[in-house]
């Protein structure tokens, strides 16, 4: 089989009512690349990672995720191409505990009995299988989450502001997951107002505004040049 790539973007524009979200936008993700989408509130970052999940078709332009249309692909098809975890990672989580959790996430994705529990152990260990989702913190829902959507082993992960409301040992765990992951050969695509998180992780940033892409470059040369950045670093 030939190796698919983590996704293509081309000349992709979507309106939201009467606002254009994104514009023409064009953007690739290689396998192990780790890219960080930044930009203001309603720059367009969420609608971006809706576009490569299939949540929303585009206006016009296309976008090919691990060989496929998302919006076109069926779901027991694209959850093992590409997999999102969203802003509230909760969203995800319905199961009375983590054991039960584990269990469907294994049939959703159509995986082994027991991938999940594997994964949970490993992104949140010592936690037992009794434990109610609602007992978890925030650092520990994104764990459970992050276990959940790559139980079908997508090839390509999407996270939407996932630092929001970590202390600091739970970013540093991620973190470390995150690097493990690309080192696996994941593609990873975060939506972040988090410039340490971009700094430590992704290769690439890509600066949205207004559904523009302004700026796309190595992460060291966008987060020290952009002048979006420029009135954070002043302030400081
Ligand atoms: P944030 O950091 O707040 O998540 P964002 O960069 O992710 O912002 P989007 O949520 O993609 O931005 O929003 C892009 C544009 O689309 C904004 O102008 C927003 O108002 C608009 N928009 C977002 N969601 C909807 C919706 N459900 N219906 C109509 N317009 C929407």
């Amino acid at each position: 089989t030939t190796r698919t790539p983590g996704a293509e973007v081309h000349a992709l524009s979507v309106r939201r009512g009467r606002i254009d979200a994104l514009r023409r936008i064009d953007l690739t993700v290689a396998p192990g690349e780790t890219l960080a989408l930044m930009g203001r509130n309603g720059a367009g970052k969420s609608t971006l990672l809706s576009c490569l999940v299939g949540l929303i078709a585009p206006s016009t332009g296309s976008v090919t995720v691990g060989g496929v249309t998302p919006h076109r692909t069926a779901p027991a098809d694209l959850v093992r191409r590409v997999g999102l975890v969203p802003q509230e990672p909760r969203d995800l989580l319905y199961a009375d505990t983590v054991a039960e959790e584990c269990t469907a996430a294994d049939r959703d994705a159509g995986a082994e009995p027991g991938t999940c529990r594997a994964l949970v152990s490993r992104l949140l260990p010592g936690i037992t299988d009794d434990t109610h989702p609602r007992d978890l913190s925030e650092g520990q829902c994104l764990a459970l989450a992050l276990a959940v959507v790559l139980t079908a082993r997508p090839p390509l992960l999407l996270l939407d502001e996932p630092t929001r409301g970590l202390d600091y040992a739970a970013k540093a765990r991620l973190v470390t997951v995150l690097r493990g992951l690309a080192a696996e050969g994941h593609a990873i695509v975060l939506a972040t107002h988090d410039v340490e998180l971009a700094a430590e992780i992704a290769h690439r940033v890509v600066l949205l505004a207004e559904g523009d892409v302004i700026a796309d470059g190595p992460t060291a040369q966008i987060v020290v040049s952009s002048p979006s950045f420029a009135p954070q670093v002043t302030k400081i």
